[in-house]
């Protein structure tokens, strides 16, 4: 590649990884490196079922070994479907058990919002390590609480933000540390998709709020990630049709501005109304852009100064999977007991800026420091 990117930085679950978290292997030597660790999927509906379990094939260090889920035809069909047994199936009310199976090292929550605290709660209370959906939680005293669970349980806590395994998102960070864009000065990024009526993210108390849960969260992720910085203060405008039957308890649309200690500034927009995927990082010299920016595939993205840009592409390699990425990255980081890239704290920041965002935009824009 003509930016000279250094291959091995891409080379996903493959030990490779620390691209972000900095930090050294130190491998245990109770953990056999050649083994599978042993995923339990609590919740069977679409990005578990559709998106996440199909991707176990080709994972190195990662299997599914364990089924939670309150419809037993579902445990029946996906049992069979991927080799789990009966005694690995479990349901709401008898998940605590799980802690008797051997099979079973990290717990993976794919539910709905407000039942993620509960599920990594009783997960790291029975012994297991606890892969855990974005957004995180529905507020920030339930983040702190799954962060304390964990640590008290000496077990490890990651938040699924599978766009820090994402080739394009990974190059884009490397090209900015490397100075392609000069020095940053504004980050943009919008996410959005038309809501269908009638589902649990429409409903507050299961969702914790509108699009910017759902979505938006991965607009401020990027802010946060391509800068490298957090964010100072922030403020926030929304605005919703009270009369469309769809938004009578959250938010549709959402726009923020966030400041960042170097000076740089970031403008995000979220909506449940509209369809937007797009992150955008300009310098004092060029700027990247990746349009769609964190899709399951499908990236775009181009780099260029003033008017003008190119395609570009990551230099290729293996394991510049997303899903594969991060199944296989928490396992290692399991094996080699070191930290994740993605560990609580990191769900937390972002519920957080949430949360000052709605206190913001409820308060007609006023700015929150952060
Ligand atoms: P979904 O509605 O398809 O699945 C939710 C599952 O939870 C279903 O199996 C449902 O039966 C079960 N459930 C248990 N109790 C429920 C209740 N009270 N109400 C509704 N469902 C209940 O949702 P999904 O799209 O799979 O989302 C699940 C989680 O995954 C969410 O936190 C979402 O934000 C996250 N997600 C992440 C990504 C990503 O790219 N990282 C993509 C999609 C979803």
């Amino acid at each position: 590649m003509e930016d000279g990117i250094d291959r091995r930085h891409l080379l996903l679950g493959a030990g490779g990884a620390a691209l972000m978290a900095g930090v050294a292997p130190a491998r245990s030597a109770a953990q056999a490196p050649s083994r599978k660790l042993g995923y339990a999927m609590v919740g069977l509906g679409n990005y578990a079922t559709n998106i996440i379990m199909p991707q176990f094939a080709n994972c190195q260090h990662s299997q599914v070994t364990a089924l939670v889920s309150g419809t037993p035809e579902k445990l029946r069909k996906f049992g069979a479907q991927y080799g789990v047994p009966d005694r690995s199936q479990y349901n709401y009310q008898n998940f605590d058990k799980i802690r008797d199976n051997p099979d079973v090292d990290i717990v993976y929550v794919v539910l709905p919002n407000s039942m993620h605290a509960e599920y990594t709660i009783r997960a790291a209370q029975a012994g297991k390590h606890v892969m855990c959906e974005k957004p995180m939680a529905n507020s920030v005293a339930e983040c702190e609480a799954m962060i304390a669970a964990c640590k008290k349980a000496g077990k490890k806590l990651m938040i699924g933000y599978r766009c820090h395994f994402e080739a394009h998102n990974l190059y884009a960070i490397e090209l900015v540390k490397q100075g392609r864009i000069g020095k940053p000065r504004t980050v943009q990024s919008e996410h959005g998709f038309s809501i269908q009526p009638g589902v649990w993210r429409l409903n507050k108390a299961l969702a914790g709020g509108g699009s910017m849960m759902d979505i938006g969260i991965y607009s401020l992720n990027a802010m946060r990630y391509m800068t490298g910085e957090e964010p100072t203060s922030v403020n926030a405008r929304w605005s919703t049709d009270r009369t469309d039957p769809r938004f009578s308890e959250v938010e549709d649309r959402i726009l923020w501005t966030l400041t960042f200690p170097s000076g740089v500034i970031g403008n995000g927009v979220s909506s449940y109304s509209s369809g937007h995927n797009h992150i955008r990082i300009t310098g004092d010299k060029g700027w990247i852009d990746i349009e769609p920016g964190t899709p399951y595939d499908g990236h775009r993205m181009k780099v260029g100064s003033y008017y003008n840009g190119d395609p570009v592409e990551p230099p290729p390699g293996p394991g510049v999977n997303q899903f594969v990425g991060q199944l296989d990255h928490l396992s290692q980081c399991i094996k080699e007991n070191r930290d994740n890239r993605a560990a609580g704290e990191e769900g937390l920041r972002d519920i957080r800026i949430i949360m000052a965002m709605y206190q913001s935009a409820a308060d007609n824009g006023r700015t929150i420091q952060l």
